[in-house]
């Protein structure tokens, strides 16, 4: 008997593609884990969850080169474990789907490594989903079958009854199909299904690279090589396939093919991220900006130290609440520091993020400039008012320069600081070089500066002839233009919302 270590293998499925398709369990057990093994169709970014000190395997098996790898796979599994670590197997869709999830346990089970199955979705389930393919439906099926499309390549006799495959109106779906296609398509008509029974490959399912191919069991082969489709790929067939033509959202969406890119620095990369794949586009994220702490703090904690002493905070964005209230934790304080202080800030998403640290605007500047918050204290007397203003190293001067003049004493302490990254994403340079990116977004001053800094100013000009350049603001087009940048988009309002809409409206017409 081996003895048991307190060493746990997670057998995590990660799901099809879309990084939001995990489950609850499954990021639970990320977040926790000490080794995470991945595979090639688990997707990397789920590997975020991971903690930074967690050691990240690529297991990565690519068409063919199954079979060595899984001995070796196992054994590693089996060696983490028994060292004690926590271990997250993270698999493409699910692990017990065509995931050898099966063969993982037995190995693990044999050298007496305990573990647990969390599920995820298959990609047949994820794929039909985003193609808009209903697998059953009360019109049209009651079943559905899901098959290898390899089984039989090296073995005489295949465990598949295609006898009973092809009969019946049971929706099928083969995962690893697209190499056996015309044969498995051909198989299924031998064997009495209609040739004209529908099919729909869908390639990278749940992606926004997501590529649907339909056609019918006769012509689905030529239709697949005409038009050069490749694996990964589930193929769909059955009179479901049909109602795609209805149902189909995913893949027609406004931005669905386009690829944006994202200046913006990583921790407020995300929102706008997301308005933006809400809507279809892939997202390449390029931060040109790291938030740095302040060069020295004395100022500033000495103005947290007597906050309440003050009449007013001015918060212009989300990064200075985040900094200030995280330095303020550190100093040991927490929001009953503010006492009677009002508390003024620039736009509605600004209050949300005061209100996340349990503290109410009073004033909320409804113009997104610095040019809304002088307008909001004008309206009053603040002649000798005193006046906190958190803000960044390099922010403009135009709210202590105007609330200066009105009377107020102001106190401007930086509270972050933005500098230029170590470096650009590898995959956003290749992507500007290969001429792939359709838009790119500024969202400051400082992310078109950064870039033009970081690329060379002539590299940037010629890498982004072709490319939509969506500007937040007439401030950051100033600067687009000063660089010699043509600036396509600028909304009207100074949001990230009303950006997005300006964007689409472009790119879609
Ligand atoms: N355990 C996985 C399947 C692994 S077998 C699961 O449950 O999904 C690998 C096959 O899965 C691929 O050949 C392809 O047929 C299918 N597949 C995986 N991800 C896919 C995706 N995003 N879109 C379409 N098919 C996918």
């Amino acid at each position: 008997m081996k003895s048991m270590s307190k060493g746990i293998v997670y057998l995590v499925g990660s799901g099809p593609g879309d990084p939001g398709l995990i489950t609850l369990r499954g990021v639970e057990c990320l977040r926790r884990a000490e080794v995470v093994v991945y595979d090639y169709l688990a997707n990397e970014q789920l590997l975020n969850h991971a903690p930074p000190s967690a050691e990240r395997i690529y297991a990565g098996k690519i068409g063919g080169r199954h079979n060595q790898g899984q001995d070796e796979i196992n054994a590693l599994l089996v060696e983490k474990g028994h060292e004690g670590k926590i271990v997250v197997r993270l698999k493409g869709g699910d692990p017990f789907v065509f995931g050898r999830g099966g063969e993982e346990c037995e190995a693990l089970r044999a050298a007496g490594v305990s573990f647990e199955i969390v599920p995820g979705v298959t990609a047949s389930i994820g794929a039909s989903a985003y193609a808009g393919i209903p697998l059953t439906h009360r019109d049209y099926t009651a079943s559905v079958t899901l098959v290898t499309g390899q089984e039989g390549k090296d073995k005489d006799e295949s465990h598949i009854d295609w006898e009973r495959l092809s009969h019946g109106n049971g929706t099928i779906v083969f995962y690893m199909g697209i190499k056996t296609l015309r044969r498995n398509m051909e198989r299924l008509i031998q064997h009495g299904k209609n040739p004209e029974t529908p099919v729909a490959l869908v390639r990278w399912g749940t992606l926004p690279k997501q590529r649907v191919l339909t056609g019918t069991l006769a012509d689905i082969a030529d239709l697949a090589e005409k038009n050069d489709f490749k694996p990964p790929a589930v193929t769909i067939v059955g009179e479901v396939v049909t109602l795609r033509e209805k149902l189909r959202w995913f893949d027609a969406r406004t931005l669905f093919g386009k690829k944006l890119m994202v200046t913006r620095a990583v921790a407020q990369a995300g929102e706008f991220a997301t308005m933006l794949t809400e809507r279809g586009a892939a997202v390449i994220e390029c931060p040109t900006i790291r938030l740095v702490e302040p060069e020295q703090w004395e100022p500033l904690d000495a103005a947290l130290r007597t906050i309440s002493s003050y009449d007013f905070v001015v918060f212009t964005s989300g990064n200075a609440v985040r900094a200030l209230f995280q330095r303020l934790d550190t100093l040991g304080l927490d929001a009953r520091a503010f006492g009677d202080c009002q508390v003024c800030a620039l736009g509605p998403k600004t209050a949300e993020s005061i209100k996340t640290f349990g503290v109410r605007a009073d004033l909320v500047a409804s113009d997104y400039k610095a040019e809304g918050v002088v307008a909001e204290f004008s309206k009053m007397d603040i002649t000798g008012k005193r006046i906190l203003y958190p803000r960044a190293d390099r922010a403009r001067e135009a709210i202590p320069r105007e609330l200066g003049k009105m009377g107020a004493l102001m106190d401007c302490p930086v509270v972050y600081r933005t500098v230029l990254p170590d470096r650009l994403p590898p995959e956003a340079i290749f992507a500007l070089e290969k001429r792939s990116v359709d838009c790119i977004t500024f969202t400051s001053s400082s992310t078109v500066l950064n870039l033009a800094q970081m690329l060379g100013e002539d590299r940037m000009l010629d890498m982004l002839k072709g490319v939509a350049i969506a500007s937040i603001g007439p401030v950051t087009s100033r600067s687009c233009r000063e660089l010699g940048l043509k600036v396509d988009i600028e909304p009207g309002e100074y949001t990230l919302a009303a950006l997005t809409d300006a964007i689409e409206a472009f790119l879609t017409t």
